[in-house]
């Protein structure tokens, strides 16, 4: 596995900067893929991995960025929970381990470098000094990923009757006998409205 400063550098040029949140994302992409024995995740092993990500911030970068899953190649699975935290997939053996930033890292942080400012300093330091065990907690889980959900999956795709367009990935409602797209099917959950 390449090194975290190896990593770091390739975060900071992809993300455009480096921060506290660059450097937990690429610790807990690595303790995620340490954990799965997956060492080559951008080779050798590119087709093995799904990561599920609940934050959008980050070290969302900077996880897709070690891990090599993007969401343009559904290999990175968004869930908007507002949680640090991500699960990683080894489809391969099928075990899956789910790794969430700690709440107290900021407090360790400021513990381990008292006399430095700003924060966000502070916790950049911090945060490629402590353990992981003081960093972040884990836990085996079962992720049940649908083969209509995994990479490479074209699926059909289906015109919506009411609006015309194309829907992919089964997305969408069978209401009145109609194949209705989601924004046609139950409108007030739309993230937009027309312009009246
Ligand atoms: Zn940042
Ligand atoms: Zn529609």
């Amino acid at each position: 596995m390449e090194s975290l400063d190896n990593l770091l550098v390739k975060a900071e040029a992809a993300h455009g900067h480096l921060c506290a949140g660059q450097i937990l994302g690429v610790r807990m992409a690595l303790l995620g893929l340490q954990l799965l024995g997956i060492n080559d995740p951008r080779g050798a092993d590119r087709k093995r991995l799904v990561t599920y990500i609940e934050i959008d911030r980050c070290a969302t970068d900077a996880i897709g960025l070690v891990t090599g899953c993007r969401l343009g190649k559904r290999a990175l699975k968004f869930r908007d929970w507002g949680k640090m935290a991500a699960t990683f997939v080894d489809l391969n053996s099928g075990r899956a381990v789910r790794v969430v930033a700690l709440e107290d890292s900021r407090e360790l942080a400021r513990q381990l470098f008292p006399d430095v400012e700003p924060k966000s300093r502070q916790q950049m330091l911090a945060y490629r000094e402590l353990s992981d065990a003081q960093l972040f907690r884990e836990q085996w889980v079962r992720v049940r990923v649908d083969a209509s959900e995994l990479p490479g999956t074209k699926g059909e795709r289906v015109i919506c009757p009411r609006c015309g367009e194309g829907v992919n990935f089964g997305r969408f409602v069978e209401s009145d006998g109609q194949s209705l797209c989601l924004s046609c099917a139950e409108p007030t959950l739309r993230y937009w409205q027309p312009e009246s």
